[in-house]
């Protein structure tokens, strides 16, 4: 047999759930896209920041550089014709380091080494030999140079400018040096040491052994440091943005510049997670602007949903009481407004005609007894509650053929069967057409006269046992009957009791010998 599960859910909660489930996956779309695009774009604007940034501090250095050599170069060329004039050097270094505010301190060295002039005087470097590495590499070269940082004679780190002095016949006498102290205040800090650091943007330059000659923490100056631009890279652009990572500080977007003149790199950075920093609440933001449309758009669609389930619910539910009367109605008052509804109403309406037509065909099936074609028990018991429905009293008239075993014992049970259909045309013949005639079971049938008074109810009985008793049949001949009456009055007594009361009446017309009419009348 076919068993249908009742499904747990229902169109309207399908369609509710295909909506929200959308939104949450548009919505979710919008905010990982967003989410994308906003963390490329902040990456690129940072590395490009840091780009501009070192480029533009690269340029000043540069430019620093070449105005401190210019000046260095106009002081030796003072120099050269005076050099053994004492006063006239200390004049000179005196003139530089007050004047350009470029340098630390600024001394004359001669060709050994030797101290000539120092300002300021307080270092008590005078007449002292220097053998800094800074000095010997610019008494080997003997050329314009810009040190590697290197510990002075007093103990600070430095990166020393210097020019060579020449003789006018060529001989080379020394130099003229300007120092900038890395880890003290100098012109480096003051170039490089803008408002940067605020938004967690670090800088650091290095020069060309990777060695750290600025940094905004000190104990990290002068100290040599993993590249943090990739040789290569900073080999093909003098300035260009790389990301870098690092163990402890994770990635760093990394924007640098090469300072040409002293071969050096600054490079700004800044750590990734302080760049994408907005991005959390960026996306807020969008949030915030989306859920309101997004709630908006659920309650429309829920309203659809609705409008597209309600007919087919309407349907449905009406669908399972197919055999109600007046069901056909209330399906063509159901508003289907769309095409598969439509569809689906006509089919339920076509359905409910066939339908109805085969229940009726059924129910007088089940009410008819098949070889008479009377009603049997259940049909009269139909017409039984339309009567106490409808208080419509009657008389009931209980019919018993007389040895009716010896017909079928003599003449055989299919003309027993003909003896039964023969009897129930009789009594149709005889009866008003309001009367209902029942066949019992077996030999015994039930006349139910609505509203016949006793005469009537006698005069009929007496009709049917007459009128069965004179029509001889085929090979059997004549059979009688014996019929009991009774009255059911709907204030009196009870249907069962009448029913008795016909039975007992139909006992005595046996026991009185058969072949009669005996009537009770009702006890009131
Ligand atoms: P009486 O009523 O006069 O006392 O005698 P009876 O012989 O009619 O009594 P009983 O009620 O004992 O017998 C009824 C018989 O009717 C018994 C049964 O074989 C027969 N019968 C019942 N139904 C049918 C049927 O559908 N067809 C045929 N041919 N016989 C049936
Ligand atoms: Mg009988
Ligand atoms: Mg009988």
């Amino acid at each position: 047999m076919l068993r249908l599960l009742r499904p747990k859910t229902d169109l309207k909660t399908l369609i509710t759930l295909l909506v929200i489930a959308s939104i949450v996956i548009t919505l979710a779309n919008a905010l990982y896209a967003t989410w994308r695009v906003q963390r490329a774009v902040l990456i690129n604007n940072s590395l490009e920041a840091n780009r501009v940034y070192a480029t533009k501090l690269a340029s000043t250095t540069e430019i620093f550089f070449q105005q401190a050599q210019s000046q260095l170069a106009w002081s030796a060329n003072a120099m050269s014709k005076g050099f053994s004039d004492t006063a006239l050097l200390q004049r000179e270094v005196e003139r530089l380091r007050a004047q350009t505010n470029s340098f630390n301190s600024v001394a004359v060295v001669d060709a050994r080494g030797v101290v000539l002039a120092v300002s300021p005087e307080s270092l008590m470097l005078k007449g002292m030999r220097l053998h800094t590495n800074a000095t010997r590499q610019a008494l080997a070269a003997r050329k314009p140079l810009i040190s590697k940082p290197s510990l002075s004679a007093t103990g600070n780190l430095i990166v020393l400018i210097s020019w060579p002095i020449t003789a006018a016949n060529g001989d080379y006498l020394g130099y003229v040096g300007g120092t900038i102290y890395l880890k003290k205040h100098s012109v480096l800090n003051a170039l490089l040491e803008e408002q940067f650091y605020r938004d967690g943007t670090r800088l650091f330059v290095t020069d060309e052994d990777n060695r750290v000659l600025y940094h905004q923490h000190d104990e990290v100056i002068g100290q040599m440091i993993e590249p943090l631009i990739s040789p290569q890279l900073r080999a093909q652009q003098t300035s260009g943005y790389q990301q870098v990572v690092r163990d402890k500080q994770g990635v760093l977007l990394a924007g640098y510049a090469v300072v040409p003149i002293a071969n050096w790199t600054i490079v700004a950075l800044k750590p990734l997670p302080t760049t994408l920093a907005p991005l959390d609440d960026l996306l807020l933001q969008v949030l915030k602007h989306s859920v309101p449309f997004a709630l908006l758009t659920l309650l429309f669609a829920l309203l659809l949903a609705r409008l597209i389930a309600l007919p087919l619910w309407q349907l449905a539910r009406k669908a399972g009481e197919m055999d109600v009367q007046g069901v056909s109605a209330e399906i063509e008052s159901i508003r289907s407004w769309y095409f598969e509804a439509l569809q689906i109403k006509r089919a339920l309406l076509a359905g409910i005609g066939l339908l109805q037509d085969k229940i009726g065909r059924l129910r007088v099936e089940v009410q008819t007894d098949p070889m008479t074609q009377l009603f049997n028990r259940r049909g009269l018991n139909t017409v039984l509650e339309y009567f106490l429905a409808t208080q419509q009293s009657f008389a009931v008239l209980a019919l018993d053929i007389d040895h009716f075993k010896r017909v079928n014992d003599n003449f055989g049970h299919d003309t027993g069967d003909l003896v039964l259909k023969s009897v129930a045309r009789q009594m149709e013949a005889c009866s008003r057409k309001t009367d209902v005639i029942c066949r019992n079971g077996g030999e015994e049938f039930l006349m139910i006269l609505p509203g016949a008074a006793p005469d009537i109810a006698l005069s009929i009985a007496e009709r049917v046992r007459q009128h069965v008793a004179q029509q001889p049949l085929d090979r059997v001949g004549n059979i009688t009957l014996s019929v009991g009456v009774a009255f059911w009055h709907p204030q009196k007594t009870t249907i069962e009791r009448v029913f008795k009361q016909a039975d007992e009446a139909l006992y005595q017309a046996k026991n009185a010998g058969r072949n009669r009419v005996i009537m009770l009348e009702s006890e009131s």
